[in-house]
């Protein structure tokens, strides 16, 4: 028996927004009413097997009991309470954890509502850090094409500017700085004209540019494309020969999704300011934070504001540093390591027919991330209608259909997804 009622449905497709959804003919809405383990049950009782892990952050799988009982006993205890003047353990244990798990030298943390905001305050940190040290000329932002960075104002101005959805606000927009995206693959022969187009704009726009910001190693929403560790050897280098702070936006890659905890590890380097978000809850509900040098920190509170300005109404909600908190002690607490080596495994195993298809273009893994790039863009709708038939959920995008599953996810299970996937993929058109 359905558990929604027809009118119910009809009212979300004629009043809700869903994400980047029309008003006009909306595409369908599957109803969900459970979730356990990386499996979704539809309304009618069908079971989906989960290959978005909801956007990169159920890693630990849906209702996960030690997670579920975090949330349990906070939220008896008190579920939220400002954050200015007040402190409270959930807080102080989330940023305890960050601190450990991150780079070295990361331990100035901003517990921050959304991967957006937590891009805005790594922006504005940058920004007020030179403007504390007098340097108030370097206010802009340098960027890599094919980046995406969030849906606020600021973020929204350093996503890719052709690709990143965005185009409509250019005008409102501030106009930043975007060399050209790296062209040499994870695994591809390094060649030194990648870095080129980025040293050009610093040795030209330096004395105006507080941060270079950039997704290390996977560009996610902008192409899901996997870039050269060297290339971020390089930017790391030039950063500190030009006085520009390097901003990581690790709010897909962070948290062991590409094989190491985070993607800057591939590379070796430490940025001056780090953005996480998506996986920071396991999945259960909004949080992100924003982390830097104690120097940073320190540098931008003697400034003339004496602080740093900024301080949303939810921050540092209870509920969610605890569920986050555990989270993390749950990652830590597992070879995290092992099981992603395993998806990557069984990713490219079990993706590996699709290169075979007319209809594809490329396929690539890395760290429990499979891409399968088709030549032409996919009918969305069509192709999720097709998934759905053979109980998967994935949500392609353009020409990539693409999966990052929950690390808890079985061979088995993982098997039955790239299957069915290919599977509809050979047969889509
Ligand atoms: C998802 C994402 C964001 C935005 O996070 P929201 O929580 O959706 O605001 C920013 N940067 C990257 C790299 C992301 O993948």
């Amino acid at each position: 028996m359905p558990q929604l009622t027809a009118e119910q449905i009809a009212y979300d497709q004629q009043h809700i927004w869903h994400p980047y959804s029309s008003m006009i003919n909306p595409p369908p809405a599957y109803p969900v009413v459970a979730a356990s383990g990386v499996r979704l049950q539809l309304d009618d009782g069908r079971e989906l097997i989960d290959g978005m892990a909801s956007w990169w952050s159920v890693i630990h799988g849906y209702n996960h009991p030690e997670l579920n009982a975090a949330a349990h006993a906070q939220i008896d205890r008190m579920a939220h309470v400002m954050f200015g003047g007040i402190t409270h353990a959930p807080a102080i244990e989330l940023a305890q954890r960050l601190v450990e798990m991150t780079p070295d030298g990361l331990d100035r943390v901003f517990i921050a509502d959304s991967g957006s905001v937590s891009v805005e305050v790594a922006i504005k940190m940058a920004i007020q850090y030179w403007h504390a040290r007098g340097q108030t000329r370097k206010h802009r932002l340098l960027t890599i094409r094919g980046g995406y960075h969030g849906d606020t104002f600021g973020a929204m101005a350093v996503c890719d500017p052709v690709t990143g959805m965005h185009e409509i606000f250019s005008g409102v927009l501030p106009e930043q700085l975007f060399a050209p995206r790296p062209e040499t693959a994870f695994d591809g022969d390094w060649n030194d004209r990648d870095i080129e187009g980025l040293e050009q704009l610093l040795a030209d726009h330096h004395q105006e540019v507080a941060a270079l910001i950039l997704e290390p190693i996977v560009q996610g929403a902008g192409g899901m494309r996997f870039y050269h560790p060297e290339y971020l050897r390089r930017a790391r280098e030039l950063c500190n020969r030009y006085h520009v702070l390097l901003i990581a936006d690790e709010i897909a890659t962070g948290f062991g999704r590409t094989g190491k905890l985070f993607a800057c590890e591939h590379a070796g380097i430490t940025p001056d300011i780090l953005c996480v978000g998506k996986a920071l809850t396991g999945g259960y509900m909004t949080l992100a934070a924003t982390l830097t040098r104690a120097e940073i920190g320190e540098t931008i509170s003697a400034g003339g504001a004496g602080c740093f300005m900024h301080g949303p109404t939810f921050m540092a909600n209870p509920l969610a540093c605890s569920v986050a908190a555990t989270s993390l002690r749950l990652l830590q607490e597992q070879d995290w390591a092992g099981n992603v080596a395993r998806l990557e495994q069984g990713l490219k195993r079990g993706l590996a027919p699709a290169a075979a298809l007319d209809s594809v273009a490329q396929v690539r893994v890395l760290g429990a991330i499979g891409v399968v790039e088709m030549k032409e863009p996919v009918s969305t709708v069509g192709i999720q209608k097709a998934f759905v038939a053979e109980g998967l959920w994935i949500r392609p995008f353009g020409k990539l259909v693409y999966v990052m599953p929950p690390y808890v996810m079985s061979d088995e299970d993982l098997a039955t997804l790239t299957g069915g996937m290919v599977r509809v993929l050979a047969h889509h058109r």
